[in-house]
């Protein structure tokens, strides 16, 4: 899908899914196998404020480096884990690692940013998340203030309440809630008015077109109006040019995200650019 766009497009799960329940059963087997491995790594991708090109914070992305089918993106295999109980060992992973290279990172003398993972509805409804996170946070020595969840609209579709109860009790303990994706799915303005989040992310369906199309141009300055008007911030995703970014930095936008910044990479790949704390606009 256009969500793996830059991404090897080899769908590892997509056809494998639909094969025999054998096969279906030792693919889940070897992805069991592989959170015991250690199969797994998160990549990340800097979210840069639009003004002056310095870096706020990291995204935390999920890879499965397959032995033998080397890097598996996410989209490939996240709703297997949601449809397999797996989500929530994965994501306890997940927070686990990223709190693990910020000590990394704090280690060695690099200034460090906020990390933000993604984190799936059905997480959400396991009530064991704060006590997860707040756990994992004083093991590394880690700030609240440094880790940042992200979460899309679909996690208030089938209880509101519980959902955004969840998230207040993130907020009360000092992490930093994101809306992800916003304007694909059920962008409800209660979510926007009720839910304790501090930023939305403009999906970059509406980013890519958004010099052609009137359309997408339209709904997104409307969208950081509204978003403004409302205390929040607004992160554009998937800028991949110079002239989307004039674009955005014209609409009033924040804070952008994006290949033309940089492609989500390994966690030594980020040492040179935390130490410069910003890119160089040119
Ligand atoms: P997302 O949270 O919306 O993350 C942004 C996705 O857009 C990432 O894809 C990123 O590589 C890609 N991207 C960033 N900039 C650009 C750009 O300029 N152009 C294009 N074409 N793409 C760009 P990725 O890493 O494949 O992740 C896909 C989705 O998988 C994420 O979307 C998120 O919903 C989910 N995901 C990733 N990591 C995790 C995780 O640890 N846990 C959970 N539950 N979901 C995760
Ligand atoms: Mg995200
Ligand atoms: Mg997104
Ligand atoms: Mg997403």
């Amino acid at each position: 899908s256009a969500k793996s766009a830059g991404a090897a497009t080899y769908r590892f799960f997509d056809t494998s899914l639909n094969a025999s329940s054998a096969r279906e059963t030792e693919l889940l087997s070897r992805f069991k196998r592989a959170i015991k491995d250690d199969e797994f790594c998160l990549h990340y991708q800097p979210r840069v404020e639009l003004q002056n090109f310095s870096v706020l914070g990291l995204e935390a992305l999920i890879r499965w480096n397959h032995p033998e089918h080397g890097l598996i993106y996410p989209n490939d295999f996240i709703s297997l884990a949601e449809n397999n109980d797996l989500i929530v060992p994965l994501g306890n992973w997940v927070v686990d690692a990223a709190c693990r290279q910020l000590a990394v990172w704090r280690g060695q003398g690099l200034p460090i940013v906020p990390v933000a993972i993604n984190v799936s509805s059905r997480q959400l409804k396991d009530d064991t998340l704060l006590e997860t996170v707040m756990t994992t946070l004083a093991k590394y020595q880690i700030a609240p203030e440094m880790l940042e969840i992200e979460v899309t609209e679909s996690c208030f579709i089938e209880d509101f309440d519980a959902a955004s109860q969840v998230l207040e009790q993130l907020q009360k303990n000092g992490i930093k809630i994101a809306l992800d994706d916003y304007g694909t799915g059920f962008s409800g303005l209660k979510n926007l008015k009720i839910l304790p989040i501090y930023a939305i992310k403009i999906d970059r369906s509406f980013i890519r077109d958004i010099r052609n199309d009137n359309s997408d141009a339209v709904i997104v300055a409307s969208t950081i109006s509204l978003a403004h008007n409302l205390g929040l911030q607004v992160v554009a995703e998937g800028v991949e040019s110079k002239e989307q970014l004039v674009h955005l930095k014209t609409a009033g936008c924040d804070q952008v995200q994006g290949f033309y910044f940089q492609r989500p990479v390994a966690a030594t790949e980020i040492d040179t650019l935390l130490q410069r704390g910003r890119f160089t606009p040119s």
